[in-house]
Order: structure tokens, then sequence, then C-alpha cells
């Protein structure tokens, strides 16, 4: 079907991209719109890209999912919670049928015999999944430029970097392709794209969502999270996705609270706990930041001063661990099971020739500074320190949330950066999450929520922090903050970043899917 013929179909229901979630749910089982109509409609959106958003677009698999929804509503059926939602995924996250390359050559064209667990329980939900999501080769950078398959833009300027290395989600749902996205984030691959692009980004504690299916980077920070454009619609997925799961022994048994319920509860009398942060910040951020402060007072949250005195050690610290962890978890790609392989003279050759092929420059620069970490020699020196270090960052959060409910900072210390301005000086690209590292590295939960642009037009995304498994909490302070301000409902002009227009499929037929890795694009 075309996109003309589509919109005949819609007549009159004044259908736009930007409706979240909830809208849609809503439209669905009202019979406004069907499944079908509204997975082609996302379909277009990614078709039309130009921002470089997916790597893989699965038409045939959505489609089928939208239909077997209308027949579940025709039959009377009730429907799944996330019926209606379009959802993009990052791609490291295994899809049966759909290639999961990770932003790497060595797993170009990768096809997973399995879906992992979060996607399994999204196609039961009734999300339907578009297709995967460009990103920093395994998961490795803060701006998205380490991806095998090309710079992801930020939809707000094209020059300017997405952040990482969630990248592509993050684009998917600021520019309205799809309701919601999923993201990783290790050391803050959710909370600093959504912050650069204006979403809302969840990181759950450490645990609360299977690790089952997710390609590894450092196994002891990875969790899986939530992009989408209201605090509400976040909390509806990670609803879904969170739990205990047989399949990851590091995933909790702990029961999953009720975050839509969170939704709406009051926050007078709430604690947040204002992070004295340095000079680093840019001006628009601080301003973004006072706003929001006086926001969540006139709200009826106390807001008094913390600190987190190990903070500061939070890069050293996690680009140790982070680079161990990696090592040891990329050393299982060697050309024999998986992906690409270059055949050598022998098999030590095989192995070095696939490695350094399939491997970009970033990785195997993290490759070597953990595998030197890790060695006989320096373990002691390098990674047990940083280990210890870890400790007492935990240990700064547990004696801040003595004195507050929820700590509170920026996501990143400047907003969306310009392309190309960093990617030859990595250190000044891993300052990019001193804000995120902190809560990664102590296992706790973390929203980035906008707050604000700054005088460029560029969106500024306020960070906070919760104990372990009180994502509650946080999706409470989200949601009545979004009440009472607009950021969230600010979109970016998608007609000159990319070609749609927000209306109906109206703009321009839908081009041959744009998505490069793998099989290619949408049939
Ligand atoms: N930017 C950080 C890094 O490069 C975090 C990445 C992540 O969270 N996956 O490692």
């Amino acid at each position: 079907m075309d996109t003309a013929a589509l919109e005949t179909q819609l007549g009159d229901v004044d259908v736009s991209r930007w409706w979240n979630a909830e809208r849609c749910h809503r439209a669905l089982v009202d019979g406004e719109i069907t499944a079908e109509q509204w997975t082609r409609l996302a379909l277009t959106w990614a078709q039309e890209d130009e921002l470089g958003t997916f790597l893989f677009l699965d038409a045939e698999g959505a489609l089928a999912q939208a239909t077997q929804l209308d027949r579940q509503r025709a039959g009377g059926e009730t429907l799944g919670p996330l019926a209606g939602m379009t959802l993009a995924l990052k791609d490291n996250i295994c899809t049966l049928g759909a290639t999961t390359s990770c932003g790497s050559r060595i797993l170009e064209g990768y096809l997973p015999p399995f879906d992992a667990t979060v996607v399994e329980r999204l196609r039961r939900a009734g999300a339907v999944i578009v297709g995967k999501t460009n990103m920093d080769e395994f998961a490795m950078g803060s701006s998205n430029e380490n991806s095998a398959y090309g710079n992801v833009h930020n939809p707000w300027n094209r020059d300017r970097a997405p952040g990482g290395s969630s990248g592509g989600s993050a684009v998917a749902t600021a520019a309205g392709m799809v309701s919601c996205s999923l993201g990783s984030d290790t050391g803050g691959s959710v909370r600093q794209p959504g912050a650069f692009c204006g979403v809302t980004a969840v990181k759950p504690t450490y645990g609360r969502v299977s690790r089952y299916g997710l390609v590894a980077f450092a196994s002891s920070l990875d969790q899986i999270g939530p992009f989408a454009r209201s605090a509400r619609d976040a909390a509806n997925v990670l609803q879904v996705i969170a739990g205990d799961d047989p399949r990851d022994a590091t995933c909790s048994s702990r029961p999953v609270d009720d975050y839509v319920g969170a939704c709406g509860q009051p926050v007078k009398g709430m604690r947040v706990g204002l992070l004295r942060t340095g000079d680093g910040d840019e001006p628009g951020v601080k301003v973004a930041m006072g706003n929001a402060v006086a926001a969540l007072k006139e709200l009826g949250c106390d807001v008094v001063d913390v600190e987190l005195p190990h903070a500061k050690y939070g890069v050293s610290v996690y680009y140790l661990v982070a680079t161990a962890e990696a090592s040891s978890n990329l050393a299982r790609f060697d050309g024999m099971r998986y992906g690409l392989r270059v055949t050598g003279e022998d098999l030590t050759d095989t192995y070095n020739s696939t490695r350094a092929r399939g491997f970009g420059p970033e990785v195997q620069r993290r490759i070597m500074l953990g595998t030197y970490a890790l060695s006989a020699g320096y373990y002691d020196a390098y990674y047990m320190k940083a280990q210890k270090v870890r400790t007492l960052m935990a240990q700064d959060f547990e004696k801040a949330f003595v004195d507050c409910d929820v700590v509170l900072s920026p996501t990143s210390p400047t907003t969306a950066f310009k392309l190309g301005e960093r990617t030859r000086d990595p250190l000044s690209m891993y300052l990019a999450d001193v804000y995120t590292l902190p809560a990664s590295l102590a296992g706790l939960p973390a929203v980035s929520v906008p707050c604000g642009f700054d005088d460029e037009g560029l969106p500024v995304g306020m960070q906070m922090v919760a104990p372990a498994f009180e994502e509650s909490r946080l999706f409470t302070l989200a949601h009545a903050y979004e009440q009472v301000t607009e950021w969230n409902q600010r979109h970016p002009d998608v007609a000159s970043a990319g070609k749609t227009t927000a209306g109906k499929a109206s703009a321009g037929k839908a081009t041959a899917g744009k998505a490069t890795a793998g099989k290619g694009g949408a049939a």
C-alpha cells in the first residue's frame, strides 16, 4: 500500500507522529486506527529518515505483528498493555530473524537464533518492533561516531551528535518515527543520548532488567532501558521488560513495583539532593538546571545540597572496569562462531586478521586497555584499585540518600556537541560521561528528563538518581515535573531534519529502506 492509499484510508483521523504510546493504544482500542495502519506509518517515517537512525527495518515482521493485533481486536480479545506501540531496538539486542550487528563489521549480517528476553516480553505485550537502530560499535562511545555504519544526526541540529552509544534509539523516538525505543546503558548510553535529543531516558537498577540476549559490553554495568516522549510511556515499557529471568543469573527476583501507578503520585515533601558540581557545565545547562530546581520547589519538593566526594574518580574507574570486562567479553568474536571470518595462514593468523578487520579503532583501543589492566603484574594496581574506589562511590550514594530521596544533577555538562568535534581526543569524549558514570558504577536507577533548551535550541537533560530498585520514585518525580513544564512536548522540526512532515503520511513517497546492515531495508 502506498502512502496516498493509506491517507485515503485514514480519512479524517488526525494522526500524528507525535502521538505518544498511550494515545496510539487508545486509538487502537477505540478502533480509530488499526495496528496495521499505524505500523505502516511508522515504517514510512523510518524509511524517509535521513538522520541515519536505523540499521535494519523489519517491515515484514512488524506488519505480521500488527495484523495479529488487529485480528485479536476484531475477535474481542483483550489487547496487551503495549498494543499499538511501535518500538525500535538498539542493534545490540538480539532479535530472531532480524540482524544484530552491534554497529560492528565483525557482526555484519549476524542473525541471532533467538529473541532477547526483553524482546519476547515486548512482543507478548503487543508492541510492534519496527527495526534495529544505529549505535556506537559494541556500545562504546558517547556520540554514535564509532558506528561502522555511519553517523547518526541529532534531529534538533544535523551538525550535532545525537549522543551515544544508543544514538539511533534516542533519535528514533525524538524524531517521532516510533513511540518508544530501547537502548543499553553501561555508563550513560541511554541517559546521555536521551538528554542530547530531548527525550525521557531510563537506566534501571543493575539486575532489574534481564540482560539475556543483550550482547555484553561490561557485564557488571550493562542494563537495558527505555527512551520515550513521556515518563509514563517509559514506565509502561519498563513495567513490561523488568523482572526475574532464570536465563540471567544477575537478574533480580524482587517483585516489580507499579511504575505506571507511580506516575501521578504526590511529590510534596520529596527531598531532592542537588549535586554540587564543578564549573565545567555550559551556561545553557546551568540556566536550565536552575529553572528545573525552581519548578521542583514549586511542586513542593525540598531541595538540599548533596556531595558525592568520590564522583570525580568516575571516569578513571569506569574506563578501567568497563575496558577490562569488555576485553574479556569480546574475546568470543574470534572468527569461529559469529559473524566475520578472515582466513589467515594458520589459526592464530585467522584470529588476528578477523579481529583486526572486524573491530574498529575504539574497540581495539579498549580491548588493549582492558587486557593491560587485567594482566598479571597490573591487576592489583589497576582493576582491583578501581573496584575499591567503586565501592567508595556506592557508599557516597548511601550517605547522600540519608539526606535526600533522589540525587539531581545535569545528565551531561554540555548540550549536543558538534559531530567530529571530539573524535580525535578520546579523553574529551570520555568526559561527556562525568555525571552518568557514578550511578552506573553504583548500580543505581537513574532517569534523564528534558528540562530546557540552550541558546542554540539544543535540549538539556536533568538526571535523577534513586536508591536501588526505587525506580518508582523516579517516575513519580519525572511525571510530576512533566505536568508543570512542556519540554517533553517540544519536538524537533523533522521536516528540515529529515523529509517527513509531522502530519499524515502525505509527505513524499516512502523510498526503499535506507537501512544498510544485514539484509538491507524494508520490503
Ligand atoms: N560513553 C560510555 C562509553 O563509551 C558509555 C557507553 C555505554 O553506556 N554503553 O563507554
